[in-house]
C-alpha cells in the first residue's frame, strides 16, 4: 500500500533462507479491521508505503542451517509481533505490550507476498490436517483466547458480548468452549447475529430491536444479569451500555480498539466495584490454545468466512469491508494453492 487506498503489486526477489529464518509460501491473508484503518490512512502507528497482512497460513518451502523445530512441507501460521526482548514488558511475561513492538503489516514488512521469511521463533505449526483458510484465522482467534484468559474462569459464566463482528464472534466461542453457561451476543447487524447463532451461540439480540437491559434480565435474570462483559465493538456507545448494563461486581473487559478517548461513569464503577480490563493482542501461548480449540472441533470458521478474493485482487478484499461492511465477516486473500 503506498498511500491510503492505493496497493502496487510489485515483482521482488524470493527471500531466501538464511541463519534462523524459513521460508513460507502463502496460502491465505485474512484482511481485519486494523488494516482498514491503514486503507482509511486513520491507523495512528502505520507509515507508507507499507506491506499488510498479519492474519497468515502457508507451507514451509526452505530453512536455514540454524533452524531446528521447523521443516520443509509444514503448515504454519506466523505470530506476527516483533518485541524487543529487553524493555520492561518484554523481562516480565509481557512482550505483547513491548515498549518497542513491531507488528508485521503495520510497523514492519507483512506478509503479502508469494514468499515470506522469517525466524522460526515466529513460525506456529498447525496441525496436518488443518484448512489453510483457517490457519490464516488463528491469530484472530488468538485474540479472543487472550481477553478470555485476561477475564479469568469464565467455567459456568454467564457471559455478554457487545460486537459480533469476527473478534466478538470469536471470544463468544471461545467461551461457550472454556465452559461458560450462557452466553449472549449484541449487535445492530442481523448478518453477524445470524452468524453468531449458526455458531452456537445461546442469545443473540438485536439492539435495534430490542433494549440490552431486557433482553438481559429476561435471559440472565434481574438480579445475576451477566458476570463478565466483552466489549468487541469499540464505539462510545458499547462501552456506556457495557457499564450501564453491569450489575455490582461484573467485570468488563476491552477488547475492541478505540478510536478516540471513550468517557466512562467511573462512580458508578467505584461504587459496584466493577472491574475494567484490558487486553492487547497475544502471545505464543494464546496462538497453541486457539490451535488447539480449532484442532478440538470447538470452534466455527467456516461461517465466518464471507469472500475469498485472489492475489490480484487484494484492494477489492479492502473495499468490500469498507464500502458494505453489513454483509462481511471474514474476508480472505488466496495467495498459493499448497
Ligand atoms: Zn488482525
Ligand atoms: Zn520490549
Amino acid at each position: 500500500m503506498t498511500a491510503p487506498g492505493v496497493i502496487e503489486l510489485r515483482e521482488v526477489p524470493v527471500p531466501e533462507a538464511q541463519k534462523d529464518t524459513v521460508v513460507v509460501e502463502i496460502a491465505y491473508i485474512g484482511v481485519c479491521g486494523s488494516d482498514i484503518h491503514v486503507y482509511h490512512g486513520k491507523h495512528p502507528y502505520t507509515s507508507y508505503p507499507v506491506v499488510q497482512g498479519h492474519e497468515v497460513s502457508g507451507k514451509v518451502v526452505a530453512v536455514g542451517p540454524e533452524v531446528k523445530d521447523i521443516k520443509v512441507g509444514d503448515r504454519v501460521t506466523i505470530e506476527p509481533q516483533v518485541a524487543c526482548g529487553t524493555c520492561y514488558p518484554c523481562t516480565h511475561g509481557l512482550y505483547n505490550i513491548c515498549n518497542n513492538l513491531k507488528v508485521l503489516g503495520f510497523q514492519t514488512t507483512g506478509t503479502a507476498s508469494d514468499y515470506f521469511a522469517i525466524s522460526e521463533h515466529h513460525i506456529v505449526k498447525l496441525p496436518d490436517g488443518m484448512d489453510y483458510r483457517f490457519g490464516a484465522m488463528i491469530e484472530p482467534l488468538a485474540v479472543g483466547v487472550r481477553a478470555v484468559q485476561k477475564a479469568g474462569d469464565v467455567k459456568d459464566k454467564q457471559i455478554l458480548i457487545i460486537g459480533a463482528g469476527p473478534i466478538g464472534n470469536l471470544v463468544a466461542q471461545t467461551v461457550k468452549a472454556m465452559g461458560a453457561s450462557k452466553v449472549m451476543v449484541s449487535d445492530v447487524n442481523s448478518l453477524r447475529l445470524e452468524k453468531a447463532l449458526a455458531c452456537g451461540i445461546d442469545v443473540a439480540v438485536n439492539v435495534k430491536e430490542e433494549k440490552l437491559i431486557v433482553a438481559i434480565e429476561r435471559e440472565f435474570g434481574a438480579e445475576r444479569r451477566a458476570d463478565i462483559i466483552f466489549d468487541c465493538a469499540g464505539v462510545q456507545p458499547a462501552i456506556s451500555s457495557a457499564v450501564s448494563v453491569a450489575r455490582k461486581g461484573s467485570d468488563i473487559v476491552v477488547v475492541a480498539v478505540y478510536e478516540g478517548v471513550p468517557q466512562v461513569d467511573l462512580a458508578y464503577i467505584n461504587e459496584c466495584e466493577i472491574r475494567i480490563i484490558g487486553t492487547a493482542r497475544y502471545n505464543f501461548d494464546d496462538f497453541k490454545t486457539a490451535i488447539r480449540l480449532v484442532g478440538d472441533g470447538l470452534i466455527n470458521l467456516e461461517a465466518l468466512i464471507t469472500d475469498v478474493y485472489e492475489m490480484p485482487e487484494y484492494l477489492e478484499a479492502y473495499r468490500k469491508i469498507a464500502t458494505t461492511p453489513d454483509s462481511t465477516m471474514k474476508v480472505l486473500v488466496h495467495v498459493h494453492a499448497s
